[in-house]
């Protein structure tokens, strides 16, 4: 006889934020408990999922990635369409891609749904000497605009779980 999961809730969440911050490698460090050194960007695959338990309930996580299409505005509609959480990614070494955050949350509120829970993410935390983003900007930054907020390393695996344990906990509360 086969066995087969109970799955109680299918959660959508997406994974956006510029290019080469690590996205495609948290997910792979979430999904998969690897790190991959030599990855290209990230061609066709749409989502992966990993099923956890919250509160008794066997959560399934269904996690989009992009296909690529992280210039500003070229992520399509149809990406954020039912998406519950999103995990907003930045490199804690590229000013650049904090300064971006703003903008990938003005995408979010104003394509997806108004409830979405958001995660702010700094990753790349294992690269400490390189390091341009300071915690505290991005604490003020994720405050101000009431999202949550964790640093992570896809390359050692530094808190990847818990960061998206807790995403999917919250989102678990507000559906
Ligand atoms: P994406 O374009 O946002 O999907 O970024 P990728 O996941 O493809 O990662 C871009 C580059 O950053 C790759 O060379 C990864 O090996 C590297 N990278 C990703 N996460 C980390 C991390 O936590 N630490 C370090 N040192 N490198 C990382
Ligand atoms: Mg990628």
């Amino acid at each position: 006889e086969k066995f087969q999961e109970k799955i109680d809730y299918v959660f959508k969440v997406v994974v956006i934020g510029d290019s080469a911050v690590g996205k495609t490698q948290i997910l792979s460090r979430f999904t998969k408990n690897e790190f991959c050194f030599d990855s290209k960007s990230t061609i066709g695959v749409e989502f992966q999922t990993k099923t956890v338990t919250i509160n008794g309930k066997l959560i399934k996580a269904q996690i989009w990635d992009t296909a690529g299409q992280e210039r500003y505005r070229a992520v399509t509609s149809a990406y954020y369409r039912g998406a519950l959480g999103a995990m907003l990614v930045y490199d804690i070494t590229k000013r650049q891609t904090f300064d971006h955050v703003a903008r990938w949350v003005e995408e979010l509120r104003s394509h997806a749904d108004g409830s979405i829970v958001i995660m702010l993410i700094g990753n790349k935390g294992d690269l400490v000497d390189q390091r341009v983003v300071q915690t505290e900007d991005a604490v003020e930054f994720a405050e101000d605009q009431g999202l949550f907020f964790s640093e992570t390393s896809a390359f050692s695996g530094e808190n990847v779980n818990s960061a998206f344990l807790k995403l999917l906990q919250e989102i678990n509360k507000v559906v």
